[in-house]
């Protein structure tokens, strides 16, 4: 059985954890708080490739200061970002935070994982600042496309590609260099794709963007496949 890639989840339940496992599907899991960075450290687990965060959802300075540990010991930053749409912590706080992890990033030169939901445009600006190595994970606005590739960034491509034209955007248009595929795990591909489906939905997203990719861009699905790993491989130096 061949290894798929997935370049964006979490750390999920201890099901799909087996699944990944059995399935031998090679995961970027991002931990985004002091919590689950422990719980991610302690996993032992040859598919998972360990990234550490903390996320603009709980962005606050007393949990930046117990995550900077976690910081200091990642190899992968993130998921990092800022959010408009789906929480409402203050804007500003989750800028200090976000600055303060790039500056990190940059410092130690780690690549970074970015979480950009309605903040796409400033946190495109924002990171011209410190220029490093970039992935964009699961990019779903019709806007501002064009920063991101401007800066040379990875992107992967989320599991609702059939049906987001923004996300199609995405697979048609960043260079074959810098492209991946993501399910943002289990709950994700549920909420994106039906409530119903089984835990095998989880290869399923992987199998179809891939294909989707493949039809797009005038590929064999064996070229896709290779490339997802080649670019997951040099993104996090594995
Ligand atoms: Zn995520």
């Amino acid at each position: 059985m061949r290894e798929l890639w997935d370049g964006h989840a979490h750390l999920g339940t201890e099901e799909e954890r087996a699944f990944r496992e059995r399935e031998r599907i090679r995961t970027m899991i991002c931990a985004g708080d002091p919590r689950e960075a422990a719980e991610l450290e302690a996993l032992s687990a040859s598919w998972a490739v360990k990234a550490y965060g903390l996320h603009p959802w709980k962005a606050d300075p007393a949990a930046l200061k117990a995550m900077e540990p976690w910081l200091k010991r990642a190899r992968i930053i993130g998921e990092i970002g800022m959010d408009s749409v789906w929480c409402e912590v203050d804007r500003k706080v989750q800028q200090e935070v976000f600055r303060s992890q790039l500056e990190l990033a940059r410092a130690e030169k780690k690549p970074v994982v970015l979480h950009v939901k309605g903040m796409e445009k400033e946190a495109a600006e924002l990171i011209r600042e410190y220029p490093g190595t970039y992935l964009v994970h699961w990019y779903s606005d019709p806007n501002w496309l064009d920063l991101y590739l401007e800066q040379d960034c990875y992107f992967t491509v989320g599991p609702d590609v059939a049906k987001n034209p923004a996300v199609r955007q995405v697979a048609c248009s960043v260079p074959l260099s810098r492209l991946m595929v993501e399910t943002d795990g289990f709950g994700a591909v549920k909420w994106a794709l039906g409530e119903e489906l089984p835990l095998n939905g989880v290869k399923q997203a992987l199998e179809n963007s891939m294909r989707w990719i493949a039809e797009a861009r005038g590929l064999k699905p064996e070229e896709v496949y290779r490339l997802t790993e080649e670019n997951f491989r040099r993104f996090a130096g594995i």
